[in-house]
């Protein structure tokens, strides 16, 4: 047994020998990049592979070349001056023309596309017959314009200035850009730009690609593979030493570009990589396909489109070079059948393992896209905030329609911007809290619920209810809260509406009796512990019921409503006008000097109720009597105070009517008549 595997184990050294044949010569092979755009940090994966020595260990020397506005990646790549490019989503178009393109991997999985336009461009449609600066392989706008239904060919598309600059000289009306480009100029400037994202109109395309083309990929697979695996480990280098590369670019690259500027981009950027929830590079054939539907929509390219070839499997060009290696080894061991027998048996094992990857893989790729869709479609807003630097790590779009924000926006800003400042502090300290509780493992699942309010990019407040767990981040090993956020304006609306209801008199909207009782001892406790007097004046319409009964019920209502808003009119702020039913109103003077003020206060009501009244087209004039009782002097709590308000007023409707009496003691015998 131990001879068999000491055989095998020399005619693996054998085959593996071999396979050396296969790999990559070690001399450096000159291969370039070709960028879509001047040197900046949506290339920083590029740099830092290079800068790392990635290029170098997977045999490669790389000319990084930047764009001009003259520059088209897909035909430099196709020409051959250059074996790689950066592209976007219109790889597809280009494909479907025919053009022999392979996208290699996907570098930001959304799009940061989006149209820039001058404060005149108020709406999309004020397009038509302006002028429109696109870039190349900006197709996704188009194709954004074409599904907001604007004729594409009453625009003017002219060349792209690559600045922000051609917009704000009045070079154009509206440009194409980079969320993290453009709006940095825009505000250093101050100016007035209008954003219009094609993730408003449900186009949410891929961002940033590598790709190559199908020439370099059948001539050399092997350069291929080792491009793009060094390329991605560069941008999980850039990811990770974010201020290192930013730092290179500077020195190397563009040193035109300041520090505050490429921090900016790569705000904007970094989050596009979504590293936390997919690998970076990570291609979903059903994205894809999803794209070249909308594509295919709006006309831009055959709804017949074959894929075949253009997305690169970087499972089977692996499988390939072993393949080859095998076949090799193979050749080299012919004849001798147990070592051959061994290998087909690795090698079917190998095949079923592949087999059982792709499935998963496949699972996987299709529970992604559910999520994703989930995810990104539904109302409520999906997030993850690193408890740390309080900065969101993950926003869902929906947050777009929630509060005006886009969630690159919301991610470049602390939790602070989110909410507004009363609910910021409070939040800060609970998510302390809640942090510390978590960490002590007593209650790792809990699950906590906030009801908060949120700035609006539109400067209005909305309401909404956050539910929010916490979670350990195996990765970074910091703490994260994964939450849900909902728009709860209408329920509060509603509690709002039956808070009111509670409280208020249905017909004039004037507190009612259960809210003056409360006003009444809350005036009573402030002049018991501070001094001072409280006035109480109870308020009877005369002969209202003859209103009722020669002019109709609607009428009456009318005029009670009338009669609450010159009262209103009558008193300070600070007091109250109730109405306790009927025509029976009461006001509580929150602080009066005496009874000779209460008295004038109750004149002033009487005579702004005896000017006439404009009723159903005709005049009327009522009038009305008014009894007032004053704490301390009438009465030690609400209770007694109120009733000698009313024993006041019953005097003033047995003596005449239509005038104001304050209480006298000696009224309290003729109220039991
Ligand atoms: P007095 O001078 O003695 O106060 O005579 P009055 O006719 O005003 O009689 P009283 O205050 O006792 O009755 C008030 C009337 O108000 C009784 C009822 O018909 C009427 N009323 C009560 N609630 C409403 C209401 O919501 N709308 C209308 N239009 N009338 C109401
Ligand atoms: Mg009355």
């Amino acid at each position: 047994m131990s001879a068999m595997m000491n055989s095998r184990t020399g005619w693996w050294t054998a085959v593996l020998l071999c396979c050396c044949w296969a790999l990559p010569a070690q001399a450096l092979e000159r291969v370039a990049l070709q960028l879509k755009w001047t040197h900046a940090f949506q290339f920083a994966g590029y740099y830092a592979a290079l800068e790392q020595g990635y290029y170098r260990d997977a045999g490669l020397d790389v000319n990084i070349v930047e764009a001009d506005p003259a520059t088209d990646p897909v035909s430099e790549v196709l020409a051959g001056r250059s074996q790689y490019g950066v592209g976007t989503s219109s790889l597809l178009l280009a494909r479907a023309a025919g053009k022999p393109v392979v996208a290699l991997a996907v570098v930001f999985q959304q799009s940061p596309y989006a149209i820039y336009a001058a404060p005149h461009i108020g709406h999309l449609e004020d397009l038509v017959g302006k002028r429109l600066m696109l870039e190349s392989q900006s197709d996704e706008l188009l194709a954004y314009l074409k599904k907001e239904g604007i004729p594409l060919d009453r625009i003017r598309q002219i060349p792209h200035s690559f600045d922000a600059d051609g917009l704000m000289q009045g070079k154009a009306d509206a440009i194409s850009g980079y969320i993290s480009n453009e709006p940095y100029f825009f505000q250093q400037a101050q100016y007035p730009y209008r954003t219009f994202s094609p993730r408003s109109a449900g186009i949410d395309f891929y961002g940033d690609n590598l790709f190559t083309s199908a020439q370099e990929l059948d001539a050399h697979p092997q350069r291929v593979r080792a491009f793009r695996a060094a390329s991605l480990r560069g941008w999980q280098y850039a990811k990770q030493h974010r201020d290192e590369v930013i730092e290179l670019i500077r020195k190397k690259y563009a040193p035109n570009l300041s520090y505050d500027y490429l921090r900016f981009e790569s705000d904007q950027m970094l989050p596009l990589l979504q590293p936390n929830l997919i690998e970076i590079g990570y291609m979903n054939p059903g994205r894809w396909r999803d794209i070249a539907l909308t594509y295919a929509d709006l006309g831009l390219m055959p709804a017949d489109f074959s894929f075949d070839g253009f997305l690169y499997d970087a499972t089977e060009q692996d499988m390939g070079w072993f393949y080859r290696a095998l076949g090799v080894a193979l050749l080299l061991v012919a004849g001798i059948g147990g070592v051959a027998l061994y290998i087909m048996r690795t090698n079917r094992r190998l095949k079923s393992s592949i087999t059982a990857l792709e499935t998963t893989q496949q699972a996987l790729a299709k529970s992604e896209k559910h999520y994703r869709v989930l995810v990104e479609t539904m109302r409520d807003v999906v997030w993850v905030l690193d408890s740390e630097t309080l900065y969101f790590r993950y926003v869902s779009p929906s947050v777009e329609r929630l509060r005006g924000y886009t969630p690159e926006e919301v991610m470049c800003e602390s939790l602070d911007a989110a909410l507004t400042p009363e609910y910021a502090t409070l939040l800060k300290q609970q998510i302390k809290l809640n942090k510390e509780e978590f960490l002590s493992g007593r209650e790792p699942d809990k699950v906590y619920i906030e009801e908060i309010q949120q700035p609006r990019k539109d400067g209005t407040l909305v309401w909404t209810e956050a539910i929010a767990k916490y979670y350990r981040n195996e990765e970074s090993g910091r703490i994260e809260v994964h939450g849900v956020t909902r728009d709860i304006s209408e329920r509060r609306a509603a509690q709002e509406k039956i808070r009111h209801m509670a409280l208020h008199d249905l017909l004039t909207g004037l507190p009612n009796r259960m809210l003056l009782n409360d006003r009444l001892q809350q005036a009573l406790a402030s002049v018991r512990r501070d001094g001072g007097m409280v006035g109480l004046m109870f308020l009877d319409l005369d002969k209202f019921k003859q209103v009722n009964d020669t002019l109709g019920h609607d009428v009456g209502d009318l005029l009670l409503v009338q009669v609450a808003a010159r009262m209103l009119d009558c008193v300070r702020g600070s007091d109250t006008v109730a109405r306790i039913g009927g025509d029976e109103f009461i006001v509580l003077l929150r602080t009066v000097d005496g009874i000779a003020d209460a008295v004038m206060v109750g004149e002033k009501i009487r005579e702004a109720l005896h000017r006439p009244f404009e009723l159903a087209g005709r005049q009327l004039a009522i009038s009305s009597s008014i009894g007032i009782a004053l704490y301390p002097e009438h009465g030690a709590d609400g209770v007694e105070l109120s009733k000698n308000a009313d024993i006041a007023m019953y005097h003033a409707k047995a003596h005449g009517r239509d005038r104001v009496q304050p209480f006298r003691a000696e009224m309290s015998g003729e109220n039991a008549l």
